[in-house]
């Protein structure tokens, strides 16, 4: 086995010894060659989730490694932010490219409806950026602190035999295959998680989205200056939504399910044929498809490793949101680190579960629950999908809708209005039930007839 040690400047900054590896991870022997040194903490990914994590382990002084094969890439996004992740998260004005203060949802008979009587281009709006721009101002922050970027693939984990011993993290950076050790690892490293699969946390259902990101002309783009449209139906999407998202100079188009991820291409034309002349004249810039996943992975925390963002499975099935729950988890992980090593100096499976997991599902888990719950009850079918749509024309639910995105609280509502809401609710599914079963019936009927004619 061929093996060299290298001096690097990591090396010297942080004290790790860090060698080349021509053979399999698994038969390297490494050991930790510095004997009072800080934690070391190696983070795999590095969109909003990992850097996230990696700025807050260095702000806890710790030792912080953060990976990403692909820096000067995109991932494929939609880009829209709920408008307290800019203060929450310092994000300065200048990365936003779309201030949305119009969204138009289309129901499945293409009715549209302006769900966006909350909104208001200064004050209330949605953030629309790239995820080209976010991600990198995320981690040259995360470097600013402290971390150092790798610009690199991991391939594989070489787990300790013990609870003293190092993990040994293999990557591949400017086509040499590298060894790193670390004390504990998170995994941001998105839905295709490697670390999830190194450390077995078990496999999740997942969406694929689509998304085609458009030039328009002048003309069509002006359009969607502020604007957002939303289409439901399952000619576009039988168990999710499409979408006209508006960026700088360009709309990003896309779709997803997860029932008829082959039909993936039918749907996005659906999606052309249902926006018509709006997206005339535009030019492809670029094609993009991603898993989004369904639900949280079995395991989310393994000795001393924990996943975070959509590598956890931390996505919202209604909306198909992630980016802030991506942040706001790698935040709270990287602090949880921080906390057990400053105070209990040492970092455990069940000292990440009490001071990360417990925490996240306290504040998070309801909302995930009550969102995958509105997703059953009206995402079934394109009867419960104009049901939604005639929902949402209300004002009580536009501004409950906007509180909960935008704000990110679970408000309790207004007795009163919550029952009518109830009561509303109730009437537009039964209508749109008993309509969809007699279009159903007239299409049938007009199919049986043209086939005798
Ligand atoms: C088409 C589409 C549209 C979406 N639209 C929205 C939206 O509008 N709003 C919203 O909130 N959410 C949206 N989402 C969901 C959102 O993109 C994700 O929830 C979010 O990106 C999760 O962030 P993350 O940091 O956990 O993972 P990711 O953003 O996936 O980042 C993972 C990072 O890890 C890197 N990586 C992966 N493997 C390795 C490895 N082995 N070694 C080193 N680096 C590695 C990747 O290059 C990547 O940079 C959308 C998703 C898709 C697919």
């Amino acid at each position: 086995m061929a093996m060299a040690s290298i001096t690097s400047p990591l090396l010297l900054a942080h004290k790790t010894k860090i060698t080349t590896c021509n053979s399999s991870h698994r038969r390297c022997r490494l050991t930790i060659t510095a004997s009072s040194r800080p934690l070391r903490a190696a983070v795999i990914g590095g969109g909003p989730a990992g850097a996230s994590a990696a700025e807050s382990l260095a702000n806890a002084n710790i030792s912080t490694f953060l990976f990403e094969r692909n820096p000067t890439g995109s991932k494929p996004c939609g880009g829209a932010i709920p408008l307290c992740m800019m203060e929450e998260f310092s994000l300065p004005h200048s990365l936003i490219d779309r201030h949305v203060s119009q969204f138009l949802l289309l129901s499945p008979s293409n009715l549209p409806s302006l769900f966006s009587r909350h909104l208001s281009a200064e004050t209330h709006y949605i953030p629309m950026l790239r995820r080209e721009v976010l991600d990198s101002f995320l981690r040259d922050r995360a470097k600013e602190k402290g971390a150092v970027v790798v610009p690199g693939l991991m391939t594989g984990i070489k787990m300790p035999r013990s609870e003293k011993e190092p993990y040994v993290i293999q990557y591949i950076s400017e086509g040499s295959t590298q060894t790193i050790e670390a004390d504990v690892i998170v995994g941001a490293d998105g839905a295709n998680s490697r670390v999830a699969r190194e450390i077995g946390a078990g496999e999740y259902a997942t969406a694929i989205a689509f998304q085609e990101r458009i030039r328009l002309p002048p003309s069509a783009m002006s359009y969607y200056t502020d604007l957002a449209e939303m289409y439901l139906g399952s000619d576009v999407s039988p168990d999710f939504y499409a979408w006209v998202f508006p960026k700088c100079d360009h709309v990003a188009v896309g779709t997803g399910t997860v029932s008829s991820k082959p039909s993936i291409k039918s749907l996005q034309a659906s999606l052309h044929a249902r926006a018509g002349t709006k997206l005339a004249g535009g030019t492809v810039i670029r094609v993009e498809a991603h898993p989004i996943p369904e639900h949280p992975r079995p395991r989310r925390v393994i000795g001393r490793v924990a996943l975070v963002g959509d590598a956890a499975g931390y996505v919202t099935k209604c909306s198909g949101e992630g980016i802030y729950f991506a942040a706001k988890s790698g935040r709270l992980c990287g602090e949880a680190i921080g906390k057990l090593w400053r105070e209990e100096g040492k970092v455990t499976e069940s000292g990440l579960k009490r001071e990360y997991l417990k925490k996240w599902d306290d504040e998070f888990s309801g909302m995930f629950r009550f969102l995958d719950l509105l997703h059953k009850v009206f995402y079934k079918d394109d009867a419960g999908k104009e049901a939604l749509a005639e929902m949402c024309a209300d004002a009580y639910v536009q501004k409950r809708t906007f509180e909960c995105y935008l704000d990110k609280k679970m408000v309790v509502g207004h007795p009163w209005e919550e029952m009518k809401l109830a009561w509303r609710t109730v009437g537009s599914m039964v209508r749109n039930r008993v309509l969809g079963r007699e279009v159903e019936r007239l299409r049938m009927l007009e199919a049986n007839l043209s086939s005798l004619v």
